[in-house]
């Protein structure tokens, strides 16, 4: 398994698809493009031992097309141990497009990508990620069935965000146990890094506990707004990673614990909602460790969105929702004594146990 962070110029010397570094044995890669809508889009399946795959779509301005592959293989990867770490009976899959939610994304260039999923019968199946809301995926509904969080009124469980930054919250919890012998937040000093959909939500619960609170986010008046709604500092030091605090929640971009902020980091807990936060999971998730940091593995305690979306497929309601998403506490309990254990980083552990139990549904599936 090989997933580092790697630029687009480095990628450029490589293969083009099955040399990246981020390749890990994708099972199908589909580039989608249409010239009427502006339309440039690229689905990643990763893995469907355990089912179709199921996972968002994220639109970006990616600095180049590598960027953009690089992210779809890394993002679907992801998709398929989180699934298969929490349960659920999907496989790992993801799509990017690229370019400005803001200015580029138009329901003429949604329906266009909902008829490139349609056109893959079910082996993907989509959902809302960053630059996306649930009025997007509604869009994509109109041409296939294959899409989650879809709005309520048309038969979806609605947006997946509140429900994955719940998630976060307790898999923070269990870290803070694990880290400093109690799961209370209250009195603890936490850094939201990015809030958005998710970060804001997690904000909320924050406060509510009594945590102390410092954000932090590219956008001036989401800032404001968030600051003001919920008493949370905003942070206005030089450099976010140094910040004096007890807990890191990167819930913005991935790839933020890298060669550069890793040694910087205060926090002595590392917990948040944003996908592939280790830059090279072979690197960083061990210099953590080596540093006493404790890191809850993203894919383990982010996994409430894709409970929530999922629960469209397999029928099921917000009760069960809400009890797949509260085992996340549990969870990540027990991924962090199986580290301990067998001497393995967090990050290990929970992909370990996510792949063996791909293996044995694998061999499962071969003699049915
Ligand atoms: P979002 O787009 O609503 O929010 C992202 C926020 O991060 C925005 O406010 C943006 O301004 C800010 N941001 C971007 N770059 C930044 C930077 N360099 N520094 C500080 N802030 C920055 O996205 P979201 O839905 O809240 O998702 C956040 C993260 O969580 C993403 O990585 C996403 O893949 C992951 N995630 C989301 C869900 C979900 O249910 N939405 C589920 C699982 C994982």
């Amino acid at each position: 398994m090989n997933a580092a962070f790697t630029t687009g110029k480095e990628l450029q010397k490589m293969d083009p698809v099955f040399g990246q570094l981020s390749f890990d044995d994708h099972e199908q890669i589909v580039f989608c493009n249409d010239k009427d809508t502006g339309l440039k889009a690229i689905i990643g399946i990763h893995n469907s031992v355990m089912g179709p795959a199921l996972g968002g779509t994220r639109m970006f301005n990616y600095a180049n097309e590598w960027d953009a592959l690089n992210d779809v293989l890394r993002l679907s990867r992801g998709m398929t141990f989180k699934s298969a770490i929490t349960g659920l009976n999907i496989g790992g899959g993801k799509a990017v497009i690229i370019g400005d939610a803001k200015t580029q994304k138009t329901p003429e260039l949604m329906r266009k990508f909902g008829e490139f999923v349609h056109s893959l019968s079910g082996r993907y199946i989509t959902a809302e990620d960053v630059g996306m809301e649930t009025a997007d995926m509604d869009l994509v509904r109109d041409v296939t069935p294959y899409v989650t969080g879809i709005s309520e009124s048309r038969g979806g469980a609605g947006n997946p965000s509140p429900i994955t930054a719940y998630g976060v919250y307790l898999g923070m919890k269990a870290a803070a146990k694990q880290q400093f012998g109690s799961d209370v937040l209250s009195g603890k000093k936490v850094l939201v890094q990015g809030i958005g959909h998710v970060g804001e939500s997690l904000v909320d619960y924050l406060s509510k506990e009594g945590a102390i609170v410092t954000i932090a986010d590219i956008n001036e008046e989401k800032l404001a707004e968030v600051s003001s709604k919920y008493q949370a500092q905003i942070y206005r030091g030089e450099d976010v990673y140094t910040a004096d605090v007890d807990i890191y929640a990167p819930c913005a971009m991935g790839a933020t614990i890298n060669n550069d902020t890793v040694y910087k980091i205060n926090a002595k807990v590392i917990a948040g909602a944003a996908n592939n936060q280790l830059a090279d999971e072979n690197v960083h998730g061990a210099i953590l460790q080596e540093r006493g940091i404790l890191y809850a593995p993203d894919f383990l305690i982010n996994a409430g969105g894709i409970i929530n979306v999922y629960a469209e497929l397999a029928h099921y309601g917000k009760e069960e929702i809400m009890r797949k998403t509260e085992n996340i506490y549990n969870t990540t309990l027990e991924i962090f004594d199986f580290a301990t254990a067998n001497n393995l980083t967090t990050h290990h552990a929970a992909l370990t146990i996510a792949q063996n139990r791909i293996n044995q549904r694998k061999i499962e599936n071969s003699t049915k």
